[in-house]
């Protein structure tokens, strides 16, 4: 198991590098977003560069504000485009996974048309990053993407799509944490995992881990029991990053504590 950290897209990427590196991490979650990290904001090959250096491996994340489910087609193929320049991009840096964050879309597109246009897009992406030689992942949130039914819809129509599992997200917008649901369905699927915490019900607080209500210790023998092995990121938002270093040595204590 690999523990990483995502950048500060406010902070200058090779500062955010060398903080990931020196406190020990495995590797950096590239978050290609503005205000400061977008793909026409950074030379890959400076980044790609440093990344190396530091010794760090990396994962390839997109910026979650493109609408990949919008139903006026403009703006759903402009979304397309863009983020087929950040998969770009992350190629060019080194990564070979990336994320996508599906589009939970609004209250009056019914659940059946959200679905159908996050496929469309997602099946051109999927297309980009395999001639890329990558491999696309999605990150579920909310709208009907918060349940393991429509998730299994894209499973099922794109045997190369990976399954990102968000634990805090799995957190909201139900009565218990999805977490081992999703496990159960989609396990076969799972590329990589992000960890943070809140108290349930609607607000993603990203809080350090233990902070909230999740149960760690269940999660952590929720993905070993899947056989889970691989990155973990921490999705920890503070300014204070000791919260970070902390959340790390909570993640790698239970690592080891937990038996399965
Ligand atoms: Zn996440």
């Amino acid at each position: 198991m690999l523990i990483g950290v995502m950048n500060d897209p406010r902070i200058d990427i090779f500062k955010e590098i060398d903080w990931i590196a020196t406190n020990g991490f495995d590797f950096i979650e590239l978050t290609v977003e503005p205000p400061g990290t977008y793909y026409n904001q950074l030379e890959a090959k400076k980044v790609r560069e440093a990344i190396e250096r530091a010794g760090l491996d990396i994962v390839g994340h997109t910026f979650f504000a493109l609408p990949i489910g919008s139903p006026v087609e403009g703006i759903r193929r402009a979304a397309c485009w863009e983020l087929e320049q950040c998969i770009e991009f992350l190629g060019e840096v080194g990564a070979k996974l990336v994320n996508v964050h599906l589009d939970g879309g609004t209250q009056l597109i019914s659940e059946k048309k959200i679905i159908e246009l996050n496929l469309a897009s997602l099946a051109e992406l999927i297309e980009k990053a395999k001639n890329l030689g990558m491999s696309l992942m999605v990150e579920h949130f909310r709208g009907p993407f918060a349940r393991p039914e429509p998730l299994a819809k894209l499973f099922s129509a794109l045997p190369e799509l990976g399954f990102h599992l968000d634990v805090a997200h799995a957190n909201l917008f139900s009565s218990t944490n999805r977490t081992f649901v999703f496990l159960e369905k989609f396990s076969d699927r799972l590329m990589h995992v992000h960890f943070s915490d809140n108290f349930g019900g609607t607000q993603d607080l990203h809080l350090p881990v233990g902070a909230g209500n999740i149960r760690w210790k269940d999660i952590i023998k929720a993905l070993k029991k899947v056989g889970y092995q691989g990155k973990i990121t921490l999705e920890v938002f503070s300014e204070y990053r000791q919260y970070l270093i902390e959340s790390k040595k909570i993640v790698e204590q239970l690592w080891q504590e937990v038996k399965i």
